[in-house]
């Protein structure tokens, strides 16, 4: 089957310092993968190079078999064709660990303006799609509230449902609790693993394992750039207490 995403051989450079160090992955659609890893091992940069919020410097990244287009101009990786680039956004959602909502915009708007600005759909019908992903992940009653008024745990929720209005076909979440108090980790996780079980594309930045061996297919560990293991969760959780790095990294979270 043609895979959703392809990363090949993907590196990021920042000076001299290789935070995403030849990375390859395969997703398939439907399936979900939970990254896990220290602070500083690439998680975040690895996201952003898929959503080409950050450009890489060698390596290829295809979407549904098509690649996004870097070509190598004078020992440069650059983008052929920037037009690609919106594309493919629109296809990608991204939820952040903060919460990054438009604060002068209500929910709903919130979750309109990307419809109605980036795919030009008419306001109603923004309006309609945006009301029902609203309703997906518990928050039709907050449509006109304004982010300000919101529990940590609701903006995360609206969040998710603006990405989700865009009817993205891989969603990206980087660490989205671990800015929340612990009583409001829950009800996010429960928006997402509503999520997963619609049968959307993930990949998740999380360090809660809990929610890695119940939503994942494939649990990575990612250290100083690179994916040092992989495997379904229950494999990687019994197999990799056998290499100290890992089995350290997941004492310490617990
Ligand atoms: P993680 O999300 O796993 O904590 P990041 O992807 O944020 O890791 O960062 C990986 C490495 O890249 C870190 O050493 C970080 O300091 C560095 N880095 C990330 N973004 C930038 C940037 N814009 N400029 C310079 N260095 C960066
Ligand atoms: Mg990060």
């Amino acid at each position: 089957m043609q895979p959703l995403l392809e990363l090949k051989n993907i590196v990021k450079t920042f000076g001299t310092h290789r935070a995403v160090d030849n990375i390859d992955l395969t997703m398939q659609a439907g399936e979900k993968t939970v990254i896990i890893g220290p602070s500083g091992s690439g998680k975040s940069t690895l996201l952003r190079a898929i959503n080409i919020l950050e450009t890489i410097d060698s390596g290829s990244i295809l979407f549904e078999g098509n690649d996004v287009g870097y070509r190598q101009v004078k020992g440069k990786q650059v983008l052929d064709k920037p037009k690609n680039i919106c594309k493919l956004r629109t296809q990608i959602g991204m939820v952040f660990q903060h919460f990054n909502l438009f604060p002068h915009m209500t929910v709903i708007e919130n979750a309109m303006e990307g419809q109605v600005t980036v795919l030009g759909i008419p306001k109603a019908e923004a309006r309609a799609v945006a009301m029902s992903m609203l309703e997906k992940v518990g928050m039709s009653s907050f449509a006109d509230r304004f982010p300000a008024s919101l529990s940590g745990g609701q903006k995360q929720r609206a969040a998710i449902a603006r990405a989700l209005s865009m009817k993205p076909k891989l969603m990206l979440f980087d660490e989205p609790t671990s800015a929340l108090d612990p009583e409001l980790v829950g009800e996010v996780f429960a928006a997402i693993k509503q999520l997963a079980d619609d049968g959307m594309t993930m990949i998740i930045v999380t360090h809660n394992m809990g929610f890695a061996r119940e939503v994942a297919d494939h649990v990575v560990f990612m250290e100083n750039g690179s994916f040092l293991a992989k495997g379904a969760p229950d494999d990687f959780f019994s197999k990799q207490c056998e290499d100290p790095r890992i089995q350290s990294f997941i004492d310490r979270i617990f």
